[in-house]
């Protein structure tokens, strides 16, 4: 199952795993994403569409409660749905992309992680992989509130792991530095001359970058757990510092 299917680094991720035989479910607002994503992949293996929004928490549990039987079993959960929306200084910050930004990143990735793992604590199986940002390792001028988002998805995975390690799940995530998506544009409302920016004079990470690091981690053998991953581009040393040759 992966949150934020439609787009980015969970869309190439549902493509990495559907090519490795995962039966998916894939999960976003934009149902026609996910459709489109389902009629481009095919059906074998199977694909499971299910459109909520991560922040409705009784839609979330009733939507994951009502899985077809053939889905039900989770066996491997991506966190990823989320993004930042503003980038402002605190003292500019508005309150709808603080709640935003909370709502989604953290108390979504609950809530999604509530419904699922009651199945993987009984089956004493499974593997949480939770997308987290450098920006949860670093801060970053005006990055403030997505920042603080991310740090808590930080903390919920050590948490998770503390917790769930003697149930045999595994958690683990992956964080990455400047990936080439939407995030810029959902961050900046749809101005795409300033997301386009962002990604400008230096090569940054692609989707499927990340997407062929989570093959790697799901690949290992259940005893082995890769806890927690920062990847960069080559270009990008720390938050703030990235090597660009154009401004
Ligand atoms: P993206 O292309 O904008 O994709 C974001 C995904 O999250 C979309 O599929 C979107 O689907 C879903 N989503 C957003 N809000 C949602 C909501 N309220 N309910 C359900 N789904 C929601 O951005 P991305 O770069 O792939 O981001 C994916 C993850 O990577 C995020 O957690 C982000 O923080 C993290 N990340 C990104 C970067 C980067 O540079 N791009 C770096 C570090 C970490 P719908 O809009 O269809 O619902």
């Amino acid at each position: 199952m992966i949150t934020g299917a439609s787009s980015g680094i969970g869309r190439a991720i549902a493509v990495k795993l559907h090519s490795l035989g995962y039966d998916l479910i894939v999960c976003a607002r934009r149902r026609e994403r996910i459709e489109a994503l389902k009629a481009e992949l095919g059906d074998e293996p199977r694909i499971h569409c299910l459109s909520f929004d991560v922040r409705d928490k009784e839609k979330v549990f009733e939507s994951i409660k009502s899985l077809p039987y053939e889905f039900q079993q989770i066996d491997l959960l991506v966190n990823n749905a989320g993004n930042a929306h503003g980038l402002d200084p605190i003292q500019r910050g508005k309150v709808e992309d603080w709640e935003a930004m909370i709502d989604i990143n953290v108390k979504g990735l609950l809530y999604v992680t509530k419904a699922i793992l009651p199945g993987m604590v009984e089956r004493k199986d499974g593997m949480i992989i939770n997308i987290g940002s450098i920006a949860g390792k670093e801060v970053y001028p005006m990055g403030n509130v997505y920042s603080a988002s991310k740090f808590a998805v930080d903390a919920l995975n050590q948490g998770m792991r503390l917790d769930l390690h003697a149930e045999g799940i595994r958690v683990s995530s992956i964080n990455p530095g400047l990936v080439e998506t939407e995030f810029s544009q959902v961050r900046f409302k749809g101005d795409k001359e300033k997301a386009e920016k962002v990604y400008k004079g230096y090569k940054p990470l692609d989707p499927e970058d990340v997407a062929e690091i989570l093959e790697f981690m799901v690949t290992r053998p259940k005893h082995v757990n890769l806890a927690d991953i920062l990847v960069l581009p080559t270009d990008q040393a720390s938050s703030t510092i990235v090597n660009k040759k154009t401004e």
